[in-house]
């Protein structure tokens, strides 16, 4: 075990009385100071950090990092106060006498553990929820997007006592070695692989866990669908990041009768949106790093050594990074591409003919993060909600799920455990601390040892009764 970081775990774990016993007033302030320093003191450092770890356009990074950050803050400020409030619960008839409430409490020492994708809203944005809650926390962000890991430990420095609020820059062993601490809070977004492994770590001192995780988000087009209208979401949210994102569509299901008609669509937003040449546009940010663009280029090679259909692209520039918006047919079941998190700008598209095909075939795989349903059926809609399981699904559109902050955002099993944002990321930090208090005497007291006949008739009458 690393010294530093005990020592530093110790010195939190001292202070989380007092940390969690701060008032309404006193979160809020925590809070302000952070959107001030996004908002305004560190906005153009974070977009040049950004930009300098994966060519990530200055509007994509405003509203995808700094807005989410910011909308999650001001979410936080508007309801903390209702939030922290004694929640009263009804009494039953046999606990006359007694009143009931229960309240959230800070979890205590809280580790979170962030991805590269968006490095800067799935760090911050649960260290809201953390920080509303009252917790300590200790941040370990990624070491692929190392420029913005370095701009987010100036603002927490900047900001925070480190007894309260640290971030520590390092890599898979340092992530490793954190992972030992008994933290009362473990807050993990990243691979389902490594969820397992945070999840392993965590039972040795059990620690409770909010996973959120990736996975195959499956995206249906019905035969009712609107193309038109569909491309314009279905191109950017398959490109935004580039591809990069835990809640793309990452393949579509798509009813024959439909096909043609997409990708003539898709071939002409993509050009719109990008240009014929998107390595030469502004608005298409590149693949993180070496390892996921060969990862990236393989599952192409592998599809097509396999017979697939090369739709669109499949064209790609190593000493960039960078790879051409593509779509993939006809992919044969075993591919790593028909298999594997996609985490790219590769789209594999599917074909089918009766609905219930497409609800058996997602339902034979881990559940999704995401589901999205493209169709003017409403029938059609139902059931695919009704008939499936995922984290979250949008209708004729994608992605924006995780925008709207009332909504609650994660997985369930394969693409994670637990949930974040707006008051879901609260209690996720909180423990339900249920209280009761006895004011008079009431029916129970009756029901006191030594047990007699008469006592058994009153136990009898209060499961009948009460
Ligand atoms: P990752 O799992 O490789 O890494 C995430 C974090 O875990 C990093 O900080 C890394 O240092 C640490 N880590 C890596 N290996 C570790 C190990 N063996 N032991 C302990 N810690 C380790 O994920 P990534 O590549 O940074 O992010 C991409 C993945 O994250 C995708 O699968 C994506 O779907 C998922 N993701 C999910 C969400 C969500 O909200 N559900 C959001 C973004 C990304």
């Amino acid at each position: 075990m690393d010294n530093r970081y005990f020592e530093l775990f110790n010195a939190q774990q001292k202070h989380q009385y007092s940390v969690g016993n701060t008032s309404y007033n006193q979160r809020i302030e925590k809070l302000n100071a952070l959107q001030r320093a996004i908002q305004y003191t560190y906005k153009q450092a974070i977009r040049d950090a950004m930009y300098a770890d994966f060519k990530k356009p200055e509007i994509e990074t405003d509203l995808t990092e700094i807005y989410l950050v910011v909308r999650e803050i001001k979410h936080a400020k508007a309801n903390l106060r209702h939030w922290l409030k004694r929640q009263k619960v009804p009494t039953p008839l046999a606990l006359l006498g007694t009143s009931s409430y229960y309240k959230y409490e800070p979890k205590g020492v809280c580790l979170i553990i962030s991805p590269w994708n968006y490095p800067l809203n799935l760090t911050f944005s649960p260290l809201v929820s953390a920080i509303a809650a009252g917790n300590t926390v200790i941040i370990k962000p990624s070491e692929l997007t190392p420029n913005t890991s370095k701009v987010m430990a100036t603002i927490i420095n900047d900001l925070f006592d480190e007894y309260e609020i640290a971030l520590i820059e390092g890599d898979v062993e340092t992530s490793q070695e954190l992972l030992k601490l008994p933290f009362n809070h473990i807050f993990f977004t990243g691979s389902s692989a490594v969820g397992k492994i945070v999840m392993a770590a965590a039972s040795k001192h059990l620690t409770s866990v909010t996973l959120e995780l990736g996975g195959k988000s499956p995206t249906i087009i019905d035969e009712t669908a609107n193309i038109k209208k569909a491309i314009d979401s279905l191109v950017w949210g398959k490109h935004l990041n580039n591809g990069q994102t835990c809640i793309a569509p990452d393949y579509v299901l798509i009813h024959n009768s439909k096909k043609d008609e997409f990708m003539k669509a898709y071939k002409e937003k993509v050009i719109y949106y990008y240009s014929k040449d998107a390595s030469a546009s502004a608005s298409y940010s590149r693949i993180v790093n070496d390892r996921h663009f060969n990862r990236l280029t393989d599952y192409i090679e592998d599809a097509k050594q396999h017979g697939a259909k090369i739709e669109l692209g499949g064209n790609y520039d190593a000493t960039d990074n960078f790879i051409e918006p593509t779509v993939i047919s006809y992919l044969n079941e075993d591919t790593k591409l028909a298999n594997e998190e996609v985490f790219g700008p590769i789209l594999p598209l599917k074909t089918f003919d009766e609905i219930d095909e497409v609800i058996q075939y997602i339902n034979s795989k881990e559940k999704p993060l995401a589901l999205y349903i493209y169709s003017q059926n409403q029938k059609t809609i139902d059931k695919i909600i009704n008939t499936t399981r995922a984290g979250g699904t949008c209708i004729n559109t994608n992605a924006l799920q995780g925008s709207n902050h009332d909504l609650p955002f994660g997985g369930s099993n394969g693409s994670g455990i637990g949930k974040t944002h707006g008051f879901f990321g609260f209690q996720d930090f909180s423990n339900h601390r249920a209280v009761l208090k006895r004011h008079t005497f009431g029916p129970l007291n009756l029901l006191l040892p030594p047990y007699t006949k008469f006592k058994q008739k009153l136990a009898d009458l209060t499961i009948k009764w009460f």
